[in-house]
């Protein structure tokens, strides 16, 4: 698939191809519905911008990290928990700085967050989170266990978890393994969550956070039958799967129901940006079901991160998996349809 608005619109870092992204959004094959199981819709300003665009790109129903006290007016507007917008129970990152957002407060909001009829709750295990909080972001520390104790106790039973990072993070990032650990690292503790809480499904953000590697992916779904993964994260999906795309659609095809589409789109005060949210859904839609070969309109600072000699506006190259049929139907929203119930 061609776009035929190629340099219609002004370019900027979340459309360097000037694409008209409302457009290219009804040219797509499917016109079926689509869950976004991964986004993070900070305030209800932003919430209308996205809404406006979620449903160009054909997405009947979203689910969101927010802050807990901008549920309300989104759902005032936008229907009940459940309907069109879900939310995940998150902490208060905004007070990151604040002693207790991560620990005595965050145990509060996960309270909170049930009561509001909250299903899902994530648990965010990046390395960097060692730069915010000593322990709240180990998947091992005594602290992360007593939050997703409480947290089953209070009856989630979907967890989403962000372990991992991209291989680049981890060249040029986290060198100091000593603090960060190495990738492989990252996964053990989780593991042993997946076989101790394994009436929980868990929800592996960012294909599990190792696109770059689908067969150590699937080694983690074959010992965990609990354990799915969301295709989030827009320009690392890009740049690694389309590497090898044939690679991911069988991988896709093996596995039915276990992966979900979502996007990670951060719309908030600060970047309430048509192209900036449109490009997310241009960029996977196009990676996941065209035969699309060319430049991804989306800049990634990846690219020159790992050879300065690069442009700092470089942009992935895109080839599409063409995955369709059933296949599609199920990433698109069978398979978050079962697991939301
Ligand atoms: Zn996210």
């Amino acid at each position: 698939m061609t776009p035929t608005t190629l340099n219609q619109q002004p370019v900027n870092d979340a459309n360097r191809l000037g694409l008209d992204y409302r457009a290219e959004a009804g040219r797509f094959g499917y016109t079926g519905p689509i869950i976004d199981i991964h986004t993070h819709i900070g305030t209800l300003d932003a919430a209308r911008l996205y809404f406006e665009i979620a449903e160009l790109f054909g997405v009947t129903k979203t689910v969101s990290m927010t802050k807990l006290e901008n549920i309300d007016a989104i759902t005032d507007e936008y229907g009940p928990p459940g309907d069109r917008i879900e939310f995940i129970a998150v902490p208060n990152y905004e007070a990151a700085r604040e002693p207790g957002t991560f620990t005595t407060d965050w145990l509060h909001r996960i309270e909170k967050f049930r009561e509001k009829g909250c299903r899902i709750i994530k648990f965010w295990a990046a390395p960097r989170g060692r730069d915010l909080h000593d322990e709240a972001f180990l998947m091992d520390s005594p602290l992360r266990k007593e939050s997703i104790r409480l947290a089953y106790d209070l009856g989630y039973r979907i967890f989403m978890t962000h372990v991992g990072d991209p291989d680049t993070w981890f060249e040029k990032k986290y060198t100091d393994p000593a603090k960060y650990g190495t990738k492989a690292d990252q996964y053990r503790p989780l593991e042993d969550l997946l076989s101790e809480y394994h009436d929980v499904t868990w929800i592996g953000a960012h294909i599990g956070g190792s696109p770059e590697n689908l067969d150590f992916v699937q080694g983690m779904l074959d010992r965990h039958p609990n354990y799915i993964v969301d295709t989030s994260a827009a320009k690392w999906q890009v740049r690694e799967l389309s590497k090898r795309p044939e690679r991911f659609r069988a991988f896709c095809e093996n596995n039915p129901g276990r992966v979900v589409f979502g996007t990670d789109i951060v719309a908030n005060i600060g970047n309430i940006d048509f192209d900036l949210y449109a490009s997310r859904y241009w960029a996977l839609r196009t990676l996941i079901e065209t035969d699309y070969e060319g430049q991804s309109p989306i800049v990634d600072p990846d690219l020159s991160m790992v050879d300065p000699s690069l442009d700092e506006k470089s942009t992935a190259q895109l080839r599409g998996a063409g995955i369709g049929g059933q296949t599609l139907e199920m990433l698109y929203h069978t398979a978050a349809d079962k697991v939301l119930g």
